[in-house]
């Protein structure tokens, strides 16, 4: 019968496409990562933690640096807390298989334990300048253009995929390697990097070596892709480029290094991801330790929930990372995550295939390659590579060694991240320029935070609407450039506001604070906004003494084609991010309200501190509004939310039903030309609002 049905006119159609389980299921995700000395022998408790937890994926410490079943492939080191005869990773995949909780092996290929490895296979090792192999933390660095890569961490795995049914793959270190000596000069490097350069390796990262570290790391992935996929086709493969989806982390202020603190970076991560690969998932864990070198100290509860709730409000699910043995140090790690995880679990179908709703672009930058990112944490980044934080953080630089996140090297962006946040006006954030063609009218604003490609130009002549802001000048058409003036000559200098049609919220403002680099263009008409250069600061008898009135431009705002264009000159997002002057929030706000003569998606009264994303569910034909009161912050604080209550919301488009997903509450809604509105009557953390 199966042969008549598949031979039946049946098999003509499409198969339909496998499920994904990591993308078309709501997964909540946990990773325990304990280490060597601490493997959990009570297996039946450690299930029953993620099952209390409502988590149903765990990322499973499998092998590698160590392996926490009895592996037979020798340079395997087995991790002496597993108990002699026992096999920790099948009795946990067996036991989460049975409650229904994906098991995801996380391995790590990059150093080996066993001292036997030197002498057994000295091309297996990373080799400094003088050919040394010096240990490091005890252990020794694999190449991953040597024979324990190449060939080594295959035998593992077959023995792990053959054993295991395991549902996905995780490699920390992303299959790269721990750069600790500066660019590898094993003879393995040295032959491929001639082959490929016509030289040897350089004894200092260059933006050639990180080529050719990302195209090495890239190739091996794609082998290890293959060789597991023809172990188990539906394994959810989390490596390289062709990855089903993909590992991020949120972390907070870190201590011991510059890092700033970044209270979006969840909704940053998660929202850039979705809308670069929207078939692929991004699981962006709740880091919930404080620092790489405090990985037994947590961040605070409330800080937890926002992390998850972001990642829900932007298309992904709750991950939690909490480092150490099964009974935590610091339980702050699991009550954080507690709150989305049930919420998650209660309303799960709410967080499957989310697509980001809004109808502003903010164009994205290029992000750093796998190489690139891995250079920096080898201990040999010594410089920052970015400006200083600009607001938060420990400040220290004291620690070069991996540790949590990087300094903000984009914090014009970051300024307009927070400038739309803060403003309710949701927005993607891709760097994505390719619908231009196919589907012009995506968007209703594209905005760019320093500077503008060439692509913007036939946008914006077919009907496109802009705002760039930066010192850099846009690949547009604009008048010449006069003369850039550099950060440290506009101390003390300030724009007088001369439009209060165009700026009709800054009617009673007369001098805005600015203080970046800004490029002077020829005058064309009067600008809304006019320099003015530096006065006297003191005494405080002659402050303001000898101020001028320039026609020298801070804005222009023109037709450009069948489109319209925005430019602020200066570094609005930098400063912004920074110093939050409350006239450039106002400012950008008024010149958004001038690029959409037809309103925004969104008007509402929400504070500042409640972010709001539109997400959308195709298939369901309906769209979900997520709130995520952010009260709580306080610099580099996180408090529990300060509940917020009558929360209006008017959201573009003819809606015909509104629910409160909290309390399965229908809420009133009321029609206006062009809107449908509600309002949220009460919203603690977070809470999703269900349009249809
Ligand atoms: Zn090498």
């Amino acid at each position: 019968m199966l042969t008549a049905a598949a031979d039946g006119p049946r098999a003509a159609q499409a198969a339909p496409a496998a499920k994904q389980w990591w993308i078309d299921e709501p997964i909540r995700m946990a990773l325990f990562l304990y280490n060597q000395y601490q493997a959990p022998a009570d297996t039946d408790a450690f299930v029953q933690n993620l099952v209390d937890l409502n988590a149903n994926a765990v990322v499973l410490p499998t092998a590698g640096i160590a392996a926490y079943y009895p592996t037979k492939i020798p340079f395997h080191t087995i991790a002496p807390s597993v108990p002699a005869g026992r096999d920790l990773v099948g009795e946990i995949v067996r036991k989460c298989h049975a409650r229904g909780i994906y098991v995801v092996g996380r391995f790590e290929w990059t150093v080996n334990q066993d001292k036997k490895v030197v002498e057994a296979h000295p091309d297996w090792l990373q080799r400094d300048v003088n050919g040394a192999s010096p240990p490091w933390n005890d252990t020794y660095l694999m190449c991953v253009n040597g024979g324990y890569m190449q060939e080594h961490i295959f035998k593992i795995m077959n023995e792990v995929l053959s054993r295991y049914p395991l549902d996905g793959m995780f490699f920390n270190y992303g299959g790269g390697q721990r750069n600790v000596f500066g660019p590898c000069q094993c003879s393995n490097c040295k032959t491929l990097y001639n082959t490929k350069y016509g030289k040897a390796p350089p004894t200092q990262f260059d933006p050639q070596y990180l080529e050719f570290m990302t195209d090495c790391a890239a190739t091996l992935a794609a082998r290890i892709r293959a060789f597991a996929k023809s172990k188990n086709a539906n394994i959810n493969f989390m490596v390289g480029n062709d990855a089903d989806s993909t590992n991020s982390e949120t972390h907070g202020a870190p201590i011991a290094e510059a890092h700033a603190f970044w209270l979006y970076d969840a909704s940053e991560t998660v929202n850039r991801a979705r809308a670069a690969k929207p078939d692929r998932m991004q699981f962006n864990n709740d880091s919930a330790f404080l620092d790489g070198r405090w990985r037994y100290a947590h961040r605070s509860s409330a800080e937890g929930e926002i992390r998850a709730y972001q990642n829900m409000a932007n298309g992904a699910g709750p991950y939690l990372f909490v480092n150490g043995p099964a009974d935590q140090f610091d339980q702050n790690g699991e009550k954080g995550a507690r709150p989305a995880f049930k919420f998650h679990k209660d309303h799960e179908e709410l967080y499957v295939r989310q697509e980001n709703a809004a109808r502003v672009l903010l164009l994205d930058e290029p992000g750093m390659s796998l190489a690139q990112i891995l250079a920096r944490f080898g201990g040999v980044a010594t410089h920052a590579d970015g400006n200083p934080p600009g607001n938060g953080g420990f400040g220290y630089r004291d620690s070069t060694e991996l540790g949590s996140g990087m300094e903000n090297t984009k914090t014009h962006l970051s300024g307009f991240f927070r400038l739309l946040t803060e403003n309710h006006i949701p927005f993607v954030l891709s760097k994505d320029l390719s619908w231009i063609e196919k589907e012009p009218d995506r968007y209703d604003v594209v905005i760019s935070s320093k500077g503008a490609p060439a692509a913007l130009d036939g946008y914006l002549r077919q009907g496109g609407r802009v705002l760039v802001a930066g010192a850099v000048k846009p690949e547009l058409e604009l008048p010449p450039v006069v003369k850039l003036w550099k950060r440290k000559e506009t101390l003390a200098a300030y724009w007088r506001l001369q439009d209060s049609k165009l700026l009709p919220s800054l009617a009673d403002t007369k001098l805005m604070f600015f203080y970046s680099d800004y490029l002077e263009l020829e005058p064309r008409g009067k600008s809304a906004l006019t320099l003015v250069p530096p006065t006297k600061v003191n005494p405080m008898e002659m402050v303001g003494e000898g101020m001028q009135e320039t026609s020298k431009p801070g804005l222009y705002v023109s037709e450009y084609g069948k489109g319209k264009l925005t430019y602020i000159p200066w570094d609005l997002g930098d400063l912004y991010y920074r110093a939050s002057a409350v006239h450039h929030s106002t400012l950008f706000s008024d010149l958004m309200d001038d690029l959409l003569p037809s309103g925004r998606q969104i008007r509402t009264n929400a504070h500042p501190m409640l972010q709001i994303t539109i997400q959308q569910q195709k298939r369901e034909k309906r769209t979900l509004v997520h709130f995520v009161n952010l009260s709580g912050a306080s610099q580099v604080a996180y408090h529990p939310a300060i509940p917020m209550s009558g929360i209006q919301v008017e959201m573009k488009g003819a809606f015909g039903s509104a629910r409160m997903v909290s309390s399965s509450r229908e809420l009133p809604i009321r029609r206006m030309p062009g809107y449908t509105s509600f309002t949220l009557p009460t919203l603690d953390t977070y809470d999703v609002v269900v349009l249809t």
